[in-house]
């Protein structure tokens, strides 16, 4: 209760948004061509990773090779493939965009940075790749053309994309292109990152005024208004994905069954992926809908689904019981709806999130026994009764200290959906779906 509430600054500067869109190779050459780029991009990585690690090695060894410790980038990891790509029996990479396969290197760059982050302990050092366990994919890093509904592909020509049904006027700065599909029915997307002025009518501007509060926990998303947002239920989906794992275990390595579960598996992931985004997409449209502000928990997702084995002197309690909580965490979206809230909404203000869930949001009184049941809070010093969640959004709301008024909060059992959240403007669900604002870059890598 300590820490002053903190929130993003104003927006002034063009943002940028992602559109996901298809990409027609057109032909069974062009769609090659695509695949080798894609392959060319592996190959730099997995060259580039491997004299990376044996200078670091030399280095270890012998010391003063011009290579010290800490984190390579981008200019240093370039210069690499740059010469690889002049080295004798490499001429093959010529046919490609030197721009683009070098920046696998980017990518590699980012994967190291966080692995010697001290903030990402879980990230680990960047890996081989390997052909077929890995998504085809490449970017074009600058100089993007679009013209005519064609994507230019640089060192091969125009690529027909899919319908542009937003920021068709807009600045295209950078594009990843990945292959989403079953190698037998090769699919292609474009991940167009575009340059988005103050203003543009294709971004939707978020509500004019007032602020609500949201209790984010597990399952659902609670705001200070009573509205319920339920987030992704995935129990089917992530069943069948244990048993996929399970049987690629057993499977022998390098074989073809092998590879063909890892499609599966590739391919569900991606169905989960797309729904979690679609859902956290609805709910933030809806809550930066309602408010021009939204307060949410300042909840460190990382520390709360850290594992709870402990160390072996000092053994974690409820270890199972932990590892549960943690997946249904994750899977609830929580920081990919913040993510989105922060450009989608007029203002995001975080608070400290202890004893929210605890006190009483009319008069004050904070006790563990004001909490009779997970979903029931009654007061034990003035005998307000309300809904758990909805008492700890109105909570949340509340420590902002905002000066201007929130929206329809304190409202006894305002249901969910009911006239506090307008209706969904039918002119944007014609539209695509804009993507999470950056690529993500660093994550993914060709
Ligand atoms: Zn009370």
């Amino acid at each position: 209760m300590t820490s002053k509430p903190h929130s993003t600054e104003p927006k002034s500067r063009p943002v940028t948004r992602t559109l996901r869109v298809r990409l027609y190779p057109g032909n069974a050459a062009n769609g090659l061509y695509l695949e080798q780029l894609a392959g060319a991009c592996r190959f730099a990585w997995n060259r580039v990773l491997a004299e990376h690690q044996t200078a670091y090695r030399m280095w270890r060894s012998f010391g003063k090779l011009g290579l010290g410790p800490g984190s390579p980038t981008f200019f240093t990891l370039g210069k690499r493939f740059t010469k690889l790509r002049n080295a004798p029996g490499n001429e093959w990479l010529h046919d490609y965009s030197h721009a683009i396969v070098k920046y696998a290197c980017k990518y590699m760059a980012d994967a190291y940075a966080a692995f010697f982050d001290p903030d990402r302990p879980d990230h680990g050092c960047p890996q081989f790749k390997a052909k077929y366990y890995t998504e085809p994919g490449f970017t074009i890093p600058s100089n993007v053309r679009i013209g005519d509904g064609s994507l230019y592909i640089p060192k091969r020509g125009w690529m027909r994309l899919g319908p542009l049904r937003r920021y068709a006027d807009c600045k295209p700065l950078t594009v990843r292109c990945k292959q989403e599909s079953e190698r037998r029915q090769p699919t292609w997307y474009a991940y167009i990152t575009f340059e988005v002025p103050v203003g543009h009518p294709d971004v939707c501007p978020p509500a004019g005024h007032g602020a609500v509060g949201v209790d984010r926990n597990v399952g659902q998303a609670t705001d200070s208004t009573g509205a319920v947002h339920s987030m992704l239920e995935t129990t089917v989906e992530d069943a069948k994905i244990k048993r996929y794992q399970r049987r690629m275990a057993r499977q022998q390595k390098g074989s073809k069954r092998r590879r063909g579960t890892g499609g599966k598996l590739r391919k569900l992931n991606r169905k989960q992926a797309r729904r979690r985004d679609t859902t956290t997409h609805q709910i933030s449209r809806k809550i930066a809908d309602t408010a021009h502000t939204v307060v949410l928990e300042d909840l460190d997702t990382k520390s709360m689904t850290k594992s709870a084995k402990g160390t072996v002197e000092n053994p974690g309690r409820n270890v199972k019981a932990k590892s549960g909580l943690n997946r249904a965490i994750l899977a609830s979206g929580w920081g990919q709806l913040e993510q989105k809230l922060t450009y989608k909404a007029g203002q995001v203000v975080k608070v400290d999130p202890a004893y929210t869930s605890q006190a009483c949001s009319r008069c004050g009184h904070t006790a563990k026994s004001n909490r009779p049941s997970q979903a029931v809070f009654a007061c034990g010093a003035c005998g307000f009764q309300a809904n758990a969640d909805h008492n700890a959004a109105v909570n949340i709301l509340a420590r902002a200290g905002l000066p201007h008024g929130p929206v329809q909060a304190h409202v006894p059992g305002a249901s969910a959906r009911g006239g506090a959240i307008p209706p969904w403007p039918a002119a944007r669900s014609a539209k695509g779906t804009p993507m999470s604002r950056e690529p993500e870059l660093g994550r993914e890598s060709p």
